[in-house]
């Protein structure tokens, strides 16, 4: 339809010039490349194939060993509504230990760091929740290192308890559980422990790998406990980075301020941010005028693992975008002004989803080797049967893979960590809710709904073979 509107011709004849080349589209498909050339020529267009990805992602250049230092871990605190979260991101920015200014921190700028007795430091993502992490995720953007799982062990192992394990898991970052709330009398963390144990989450008191500490965001006990282990999680990890490069990293937040200008929050994620370089960022770029922790002190230079916010940048760039320094102004101008006119003209996606219609040619290609699925239904029961009816439908080519099931609608998470993920959407007797139609629209991603278990397996299969009928 895109296609027929750019050419102005009817899209039934877009359709029919490629059923004469033996495909069978709807208009909603999307067309690869060289079929959009055969189709194109035979109306007498030339194509021209333009990338949205003008030098997008920075792309991770190959290190000397010898010039990587160890970096500080970067962490995200997710968990169900009301567990304590927001409560446990406070306590450690109150409990702030950097010599002679505990606490301190009076501004969000979206990310801090701290620092621990000995020395070391950890930053955090002010953010709490797996929808932000994942909708950084689906712009490309990986930016933590360890994920902080908060269960409120006066409570139960919750829906987003389990959404944020599978987010973290998609997201291959190790999970820390932080089972909080240990000051009430109503709470019981063995029982927490055991119900994760049931869901194959082993923590290391039940003889797993799985790192978890017993906690209380209002008292702050184990606090400082599970930021160790933070702290040895990182170590296995060896996280590292070049302090001694152009910056690279991520933006984590930005706006305008009225007196100032636009501020970003931005994190570093290796080398060295100083004032007075020019930066690109998403579709912005500017010049540094002012960098200031999340203290408000000002600060001259930003090293990897560094929350900073920034002055300087023409725009306010999005959550998520990647930035970095470039030695010649005018052609961090030119990127960016080229990434916003690929934006106005909306005519390039960046990304591109799988969908069941396109499985059976993918795999034929060969480049297609793991198919991943969010399943979500009316009942444990039904979810439990497509699970493994599912799961069994791997083959030698391809590997299906649950990658988040759950009872209940289909919401927009489930389509950011579907976007995220490149994976698609079944539901069982369940429907999108809220946005998560809309938003599923925009990042392209496959929602399937179906009531008869049956239809959903045929399908499924039908699709790993190639020979699904077209959606309508
Ligand atoms: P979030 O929705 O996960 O960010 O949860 P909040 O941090 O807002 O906490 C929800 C409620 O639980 C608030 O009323 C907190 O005061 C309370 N809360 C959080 N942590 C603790 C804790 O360790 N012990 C107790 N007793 N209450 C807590």
């Amino acid at each position: 339809s895109e296609v027929a509107t750019m050419m102005d011709v009817p899209v039934t004849k877009v359709i029919s010039a490629c059923m004469s080349l033996g495909m069978m589209v709807t208009m909603n498909q999307r067309l690869d490349a060289e079929t959009l050339s055969i189709v194109a020529d035979e109306f007498g267009y030339e194509v021209d194939f333009v990338t949205a990805d003008v030098e997008e992602n920075t792309v991770v250049v190959e290190e000397n060993p010898e010039d990587l230092k160890p970096r500080a871990p970067i962490v995200t605190v997710m968990g169900h509504v009301d567990h304590g979260k927001t409560s446990l991101l406070d306590y450690v920015r109150k409990e702030n230990v950097i010599a002679g200014e505990s606490g301190g921190i009076t501004q969000h700028i979206g990310a801090y760091g701290v620092q621990l007795e000995g020395g070391q430091k950890i930053a955090f993502l002010d953010t709490p929740g797996h929808e932000a992490f994942t909708a950084m995720r689906a712009r490309g953007a990986k930016v933590t290192d360890i994920a902080i799982i908060v269960i409120a062990a006066d409570d139960d192992v919750m829906p987003q308890t389990k959404e944020a394990v599978s987010h973290a898991q998609a997201a291959g970052v190790p999970i820390i559980f932080a089972i909080n709330k240990s000051d009430l009398p109503t709470a019981n963390p063995e029982k927490i422990k055991e119900k994760l144990a049931a869901m194959n989450l082993l923590v290391e008191d039940w003889g797993g790998k799985i790192q978890s500490h017993d906690i209380s965001a209002k008292t702050g006990m184990g606090v400082k406990e599970l930021l160790e282990k933070v702290l040895l999680e990182a170590e296995i990890l060896e996280l590292q980075a070049n302090p001694d490069k152009l910056a690279v990293g991520t933006v984590v937040e930005a706006y305008l301020d009225r007196g100032r200008g636009y501020i970003s929050t931005i994190l570093v994620q290796s080398g060295t941010l100083k004032i007075g370089d020019y930066v690109l960022a998403g579709r912005n770029s500017g010049k540094i005028k002012a960098m200031h922790d999340e203290r408000g002190h000002e600060i001259k230079e930003a090293g990897p693992s560094t929350p900073v916010s920034i002055l300087g940048l023409d725009g306010a760039p999005q959550a998520g975008d990647t930035f970095k320094v470039m030695t010649d102004e005018r052609e961090a101008k030119d990127i960016a002004s080229k990434r916003t006119q690929l934006q106005r003209e909306q005519s390039v996606r960046t990304q591109r989803h799988i969908t069941l219609d396109e499985i059976g040619r993918r795999i034929a290609l060969g480049d297609f080797k793991e198919l991943n699925i969010i399943l979500k239904g009316d009942v444990d029961g039904s979810v439990e049967a497509l699970t493994d009816s599912f799961q069994k439908l791997s083959t030698e080519e391809i590997q299906v893979n649950i990658i988040h099931k759950g009872v209940g609608a289909i919401t927009e998470s489930d389509v950011l960590l579907a976007s995220a993920s490149d994976a698609v959407i079944i539901g069982f007797n369940v429907r999108p809710a809220g946005n998560a139609r809309q938003v599923a629209d925009k990042e392209e991603i496959d929602i399937r709904t179906y009531s008869i278990i049956y239809d959903a397996i045929n399908d499924l299969k039908d699709a790993m073979e190639g020979m699904l009928s077209p959606e309508l």
